[in-house]
């Protein structure tokens, strides 16, 4: 029996509007402004943006939404290119930039205003705000709503030519003063900035307002449905405003959705910036961060984005969303795809005391027990291993199974071991665990029948190599609130645990950073694009192996 997938809200206006023949080809774009770096929350919107191009057999367009020269970078547009690709929201040729339609939206405006439905406005800003009016009572009209569409002309192309100082006139819209929706209280539609843009240079000293440019940049790309975040919601009778008045065949649709909140995580780009200027954290890709960037480099792939999208779906209502649930999908996604490994990241030495003293053996270890394809691999096996701290104790605790004075136990994939002593330093820690090994439960296998029952992992310390593990915790705890008293954000003091002294086995090294693995029994761990080198690798934790989310 076929599976049936019940369509979102936004398909199911997608597909009333092709069978209404009033939608050819379906294009969906994704337009950020390249004032920051991109966060999870634009994954969202672009996976969707590029699934319903996909899904339609339509296009994709990526759009840099540049047309306020204050806020943007060059260095911005690289990092968004970036993640876009990462994502695999392949654009193909369609990527624009919105300053390339300054000219058009230029004449646009002069449309406007020869149909009579803009006009030059010399009122301040202030006065402006106070003839908007308010949410309760209506507005009242310009003293130069009436200008004629001649002066009006005259007037917006000195605007534009430079005659006249900043701030000092602006063309507005003629909607209605009384509207019952604020933004269609005569909105602005340009300003006088003499600011330099980064692709247009000193070539405009008027810039166009969001409002009025977002709409003309779909209708130019000829974009069938917009889809954006619900706080454009109240902007949607404008922007149809805009492309009926500019008179557009094909005009495109404004659709909005909820925007994606998760627990615990911080996304605004206001407290971003504060956590790298106070250097809280290392940068915008700091792996506890959940910028696109960050997520690469702590180990995250598409897929497990992906698949987190999917599993949250397309809602009109605002939500917030566990992370528990991004975790349970990286953890899914690399489950079966990525080898198993041995670290000890609280190493104690383990001496095998009648293992043949300077003897190195191979011992074959699976590389993925659950995904047999992955083949297995020759790990060296010798007399003295590192294992974890806790993996002993010398007072054995109520159902532990693991190594104490007399119990036998497994190393995993290579021989029996039985504990037969330790040594400990002044201050009490054990230093050295000693035992004797079966040389006939070579791989791990019992001899005789005879049962052990507790398993643990070990790297053999001759061939060990020494690294850097970082673990990480959520950087805020939003049951203690993001924010202290003073302003500050209140960090997790133990959002990053640094251990330099953790031990991996061998073949690690011939992997390179950005690569992901399962370290046994601890997590999934990547090697770090910034940090790692062949003499100096580090770890990063993606996640840990145990899971609070289930999913439905
Ligand atoms: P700003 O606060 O500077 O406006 P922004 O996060 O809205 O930042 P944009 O570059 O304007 O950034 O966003 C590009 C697109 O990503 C927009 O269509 C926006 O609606 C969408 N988007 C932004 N944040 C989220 C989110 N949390 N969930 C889903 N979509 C989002
Ligand atoms: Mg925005």
């Amino acid at each position: 029996m076929e599976e049936t997938v019940s369509k979102n809200f936004i398909e199911q206006i997608i597909d009333k509007d092709i069978a209404e023949g009033h939608c050819k080809k379906v294009v969906t774009r994704f337009p950020p402004e390249p004032n920051g770096y991109l966060h999870i929350g634009h994954a969202k919107s672009i996976l969707l943006n590029y699934g319903l191009a996909k899904e339609y057999g339509g296009d994709f367009h990526f759009r840099f939404d540049d047309t306020n020269p204050t806020k943007e970078k060059e260095e911005y547009v690289h990092s968004i290119k970036e993640d876009v690709e990462w994502l695999g929201a392949d654009y193909k040729d369609h990527i624009y930039f919105a300053s390339n339609y300054f000219d058009k939206m230029y004449e646009c405006a002069e449309f406007l205003i020869k149909k009579g439905k803009a006009y030059v406005c010399d009122l301040t800003p202030e006065q402006i705000r106070e003839y908007r009016g308010t949410l309760t009572e209506p507005g009242k009209n310009s003293p130069y709503r009436d200008r004629t569409p001649e002066e009006n002309l005259q007037l917006f192309r000195d605007m534009k030519d430079g005659k006249f100082p900043d701030g000092s006139k602006v063309l507005r819209a003629k909607i209605d003063m009384t509207s019952g929706n604020m933004n269609m209280r005569d909105p602005i539609l340009y300003r006088i900035a003499r600011m330099e843009h980064h692709n247009t240079g000193n070539k405009w000293c008027i810039y166009p307002m969001y409002d009025f440019a977002h709409p003309l940049e779909d209708a130019f790309e000829g974009v069938t449905h917009s889809i954006c975040t619900l706080e454009f919601e109240d902007h949607r009778p404008l922007y149809d405003w805009v492309v009926h008045e500019c008179e557009f065949e094909n005009p495109p649709k404004q659709i909005e959705f909820a925007k994606l909140y998760l627990t615990n995580v911080v996304t605004g780009k206001r407290y971003i910036k504060k956590l790298v200027e106070d250097g809280i954290v290392d940068g915008w890709d700091d792996p506890r961060l959940v910028s696109l960037s960050a997520l690469r480099r702590r180990g995250y792939t598409p897929e497990a984005i992906k698949k987190f999208m999917e599993l949250v779906g397309v809602a009109k209502s605002h939500s917030s969303v566990d992370i528990a649930m991004l975790e349970y999908c990286i953890r899914d996604d690399l489950k079966l795809k990525r080898p198993r490994m041995a670290a000890i990241l609280d190493p104690i030495k383990l001496v095998i005391t009648n293992y043949p003293e300077g003897q190195t053996e191979y011992v074959d270890v699976p590389n993925n027990q659950e995904n047999e394809e992955m083949g297995v691999r020759q790990v060296p096996f010798s007399g003295e291993v590192y294992i974890e701290r806790e993996d002993f104790k010398i007072e054995k605790p109520k159902k532990y199974r693991r190594l104490y004075v007399g119990n036998e136990v497994r190393l995993m994939n290579a021989y029996f071991v039985t504990c037969t002593g330790y040594d400990v330093d002044d201050d009490g820690n054990v230093t050295t665990v000693y035992a004797t090994y079966d040389p006939a439960s070579r791989g791990g296998n019992s001899p005789d029948g005879r049962k052990v029952r507790g398993t643990i992992h070990w790297v053999s310390a001759e061939t060990a190599k020494q690294a850097e593990v970082r673990l990480y915790e959520n950087i805020v705890d939003e049951e203690k609130g993001v924010y202290n008293e003073d302003g500050s954000i209140n960090v997790n003091p133990n959002s990053l645990t640094v251990i330099s002294n953790a031990y991996v086995e061998p073949a690690l090294e011939e992997y390179k950073p950005g690569d992901s693995f399962q370290f046994m029994r601890t997590g999934y761990f990547c090697l770090d694009t910034k940090d790692s080198t062949k003499d100096h690798m580090v770890f990063n934790r993606i996640v840990s192996l145990k899971s609070s989310y289930k999913p439905n």
